[in-house]
């Protein structure tokens, strides 16, 4: 009798209610049944449709490691999966196959060496070894290898492999012994639910009631998703690795070989040779739905397709070459848009929770994903950074078969795609368009993708093809960037930002309800615009937007892309149903231009006949103006720190309003602006950006949006109760804006900054202050533990590390840029 017999004992009759069911027994559904025991949560069940490993699991190379990331959660994940899989054999008794290896990335151009020298800055500040050697010392570690084109390696010492089967078995011996129920050979085939909350499943064997569900079905996930009607877009994609005859001289201690130029990675395997590839043209695989029956799959490798992709990882080792092939294997693992895992509650349906899309590092976070997964279903909050990895940032239209088999193509090799800060897909692109998509193309705009929208990132001048040479200098598009940046604090510029989300809140208690739920006072006349926070109860930010109150009993909540699903979730779940407010995301209603600058009063006066001075349209109002022949909502408001305002267009009058405004601004010498420009302008102010550089783990009052928090307001709001003792506790952090003394460097993401020779955090978001004069970015700064307070900042000494160079910054927790903000209430 096998360990997956056995775990059906003592009683394989199906319960008719559990608190948790799992859908998925593969390494993520035992971790995340594993940590929910640990949590003491015992009435979980797993369900299995087959056999424990038996979907994407079982043929996973096993790799496990902690450094090469460039995200904060990803380390923290990866990292806890290493301590959690070192001790797990003794913890269970169950072998894991955990084998501790270093591991050598190399770097074999410059553009990747300077960005290795990036992360494994910041994997050093987060405790994860990544040492550089020269050229010689890789050779000396790994003999086999050509090392002709290496110019660097970068060594992690202890990460290492695993064996993907054991350690779910391990998973679910553990889990098992915390209560937990498996039940193979039991397929979910229908989600039940009762209004807006999942409440339990359909099996072949009979039904069982659940307060939560957690699909964990890999790359069925989608499948199960369109069963409970949510939308969770992830595909299956061919994914390889050949797998040599032994060779003489390879021994099981051989360092794991990370060559990502070359999409590979190279480990011992019974004595040869195992060769992983992430091809950049992939193949995605049964978009139309995954065969009836396909458990302990494999798929036919496609010789003709993959030989091109592999005989650069042959040269690398050219041994390889005489040796004989032992297995040349192909599984399919699931592939998301953005190369993110899709974690977390789904905005459709309450309690009914995803973790899946994990493109190929699926057993190696599968320790994190676990834990924060349990953290997120028992106490309500993840307590890391989710904004990037939040199934409710996916739009719909993500998840259509074509979407997802063209995207699919690129999503695999992009695992090892250098990642710059500006890196966009190719493929399936061009799709969500604003109304004003032609006018910016014939603008020659160059486009990035956010949200699946098409978004002008900067504009080339006539005759230059607008096109990124990317690297992690000052790209080509630098100095029309920063001809756009100045046009906006000296001139009047115009931007597209139709990608707003737009969410009407209206009814008698809308008013009621909705200052609940915000941190400010939104009980404002009507014409008032307020920006604020949705906290949670733990007081950290769920939602960062401004609300501006259109009627007595109707509101316009505008908030971020990727945002709008979540935010419109909140609004539901923290609203009675019998509450009279309704709920309306009009996104696509409304167009919305950004005018900014000192002279865009000058210009929009031109072609309205409201009258919009300072006295009768004043700063954080809305007013409906005519602009020609149309009607529009002009919010006066400001992202970049100056005069400005955002025009909300009925979509069909976008082109008119946009032609109106381009003409009259030959006067006015309007120019077109880009996100980029945005990025640079709004980082002058330190305004913030919601899963840029504040997310779901800060409070307002440590990222400097204390100001915006009302703790008198009549019936308090949602998360007081934590800012207050927040406010008794002190500070954890505090988050000032920094700007180098050197005018050349870059700051994008990551770079650590250090305070009189201490490292104390590291930078959220970077770019280039062309009014300051040198790079600007924000970032948390922490004391060891210590309470951060105003005078800590003002009395340190600060220097960044950029890519190896400590810069000397510095730092302030008012805007450096108008810091009265008179530029802007003019
Ligand atoms: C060739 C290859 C190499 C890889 N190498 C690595 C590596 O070195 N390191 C690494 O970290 N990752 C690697 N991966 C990725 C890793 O294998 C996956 O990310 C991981 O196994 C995904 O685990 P999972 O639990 O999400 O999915 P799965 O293991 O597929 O588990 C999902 C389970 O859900 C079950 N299920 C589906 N629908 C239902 C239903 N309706 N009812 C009940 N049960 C259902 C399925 O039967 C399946 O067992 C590799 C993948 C491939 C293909």
């Amino acid at each position: 009798m096998n360990e997956n017999q056995t775990l059906n004992k003592p009683s394989n009759q199906l319960p008719t209610h559990a608190q948790v069911v799992i859908i998925g027994g593969g390494v993520i559904g035992c971790s995340v049944a594993y940590h929910l025991a640990k949590l003491g949560w015992k009435d979980v069940v797993i369900l299995e449709k087959d056999q424990l490993t038996s979907g994407t699991t079982w043929h996973a190379a096993g790799l496990v490691e902690a450094g090469g990331f460039f995200s904060a959660t990803k380390i923290d994940m990866a990292k806890y999966t290493l301590e959690l899989y070192a001790q797990l054999e003794e913890e269970t008794g169950q072998a894991t196959g955990f084998n501790p290896l270093d591991m050598i990335t190399i770097a074999c151009k410059e553009s990747r060496l300077e960005e290795l020298r990036r992360i494994s800055a910041f994997c050093r500040h987060f405790d994860v070894s990544m040492e550089e050697l020269s050229p010689t010392e890789v050779q000396d570690l790994w003999p086999m290898m050509d090392s002709s084109d290496v110019l660097a390696g970068f060594l992690s010492a202890g990460d290492g492999r695993v064996n993907p089967v054991d350690v779910t078995m391990a998973l679910a011996k553990g889990a098992r012994n915390g209560g937990v129920r498996i039940f193979e050979g039991t397929k979910v085939t229908a989600i039940k639910k009762r209004n807006n909350r999942v409440a339990g499943v359909v099996t072949g064997k009979g039904e069982i009631d659940a307060e939560y569900v957690v699909n964990c079905a890999g790359i069925w996930a989608g499948e199960v998703g369109r069963l409970a009607g949510v939308n969770i877009p992830l595909q299956a994609t061919e994914h390889y690795y050949l797998i040599t005859e032994p060779i003489e001289g390879v021994t099981a201690d051989l360092p794991v070989l990370v060559d990502p130029d070359r999409y590979a990675y190279y480990r011992e395997e019974i004595g040869g040779f195992l060769l992983g590839v992430f091809e950049p043209v992939a193949a995605p695989w049964s978009v139309d739905g995954i065969p009836e029956g396909f458990s302990f799959g494999e798929i036919p490798p496609d010789w003709d397709r993959m030989i091109p992709f592999l005989e650069p990882l042959m040269d690398r080792i050219p041994v390889v070459k005489e040796a004989g092939i032992h297995k040349f294997f192909c599984g399919p693992e699931s592939f998301t848009a953005d190369d993110q895992p899709l974690l977390g509650e789904t905005p459709e349906l309450d309690n009914f929770f995803v973790a899946a899309g994990l493109n190929s590092l699926g057993i190696l976070l599968a320790g994190g994903v676990g834990k924060v997964m349990a953290d997120w279903i028992v106490n309500g909050v993840p307590d890391v950074d989710i904004t990037g990895i939040d199934i409710a940032r996916m739009a719909p239209f993500q998840n259509t078969p074509k979407y997802r088999k063209d995207r699919t193509v690129e999503a695999l090799g992009m695992v090892f795609e250098l990642g710059y800060h500006n890196r966009q897909y190719t493929r399936a692109r061009n799709i969500r368009k604003s109304a004003f998509h032609d006018r910016m193309v014939a603008a020659n705009a160059y486009f990035g993708c956010y949200a699946g929208w098409e978004y002008p990132d900067w504009f080339a001048p006539k005759g230059v093809e607008p096109k990124v040479e990317y690297s992690w200098g000052r790209q080509n598009w630098f100095e029309y960037s920063a001809a756009e940046h100045r046009a906006a604090r000296e001139g009047v510029t115009l931007m597209d930002y139709s990608v707003m989300g737009k969410i009407l809140v209206q009814g008698r208690d809308a008013e009621k309800y909705l200052n609940y739920i915000c941190a400010n006072d939104i009980a404002v006349p009507v014409g008032r615009c307020v920006y604020t926070q949705w906290l949670n109860e733990t007081g950290t930010i769920e939602a960062d937007l401004t609300v501006t109150r259109l009627a007595d009993d109707l509101f316009l909540v505008l908030t971020g892309d990727e945002t709008t699903n979540k935010a419109q979730a909140w609004l539901r779940r923290h609203i009675p149903a019998d509450a009279h407010v309704f709920i309306t995301n009009i996104t696509s209603a409304y167009s919305v231009l950004s005018i900014q600058g000192p002279k865009s009063r000058d210009l929009l006066s031109s072609v309205t006949h409201v009258d919009i001075s300072n006295e009768a349209f004043p700063f954080l109002t809305m007013q409906e103006i005519d602009i020609g022949y149309a009607l529009v909502k002009a919010l006066r408001i400001t992202y970049v720190g100056e005069l400005g305002w955002e025009l909300y267009i009925p979509t069909e009058f976008s082109l008119h309003v946009f032609d109106t405004l381009v003409e009259k601004g030959q006067d006015f010498g309007l120019k077109l602006i880009g996100l980029q420009a945005l990025e640079s302008l709004r980082l002058e102010k330190a305004y913030r950006d919601y899963g840029g550089d504040i997310d779901n783990t800060d409070t307002p009052l440590e990222v400097g949006l204390g100001r915006f928090v009302r703790f008198d307001k009549p019936g308090g709001f949602i998360g007081r109760d934590a800012l207050l003792r927040l406010q008794e506790t002190g500070y954890r952090y505090l988050m000032p804006q920094f700007l180098l003394e050197d005018p050349e460097p870059m700051l994008y993401y990551g770079e650590i900054i250090y305070r009189n020779g201490e490292p104390v955090g590291y930078i959220m978001a970077g770019s280039y202050g062309h009014t300051l004069g040198a790079a600007v970015g924000v970032g948390p700064v922490e004391n060891n533990g210590d309470v951060v307070t105003a005078e800590y900042i003002e009395s340190g000494s600060f220097e960044i590390d950029v890519a190896g160079t400590r810069c000397p910054a510095r730092a302030s927790l008012r805007p450096m840029y108008d810091p009265k903000l008179e530029r802007v209430r003019c």
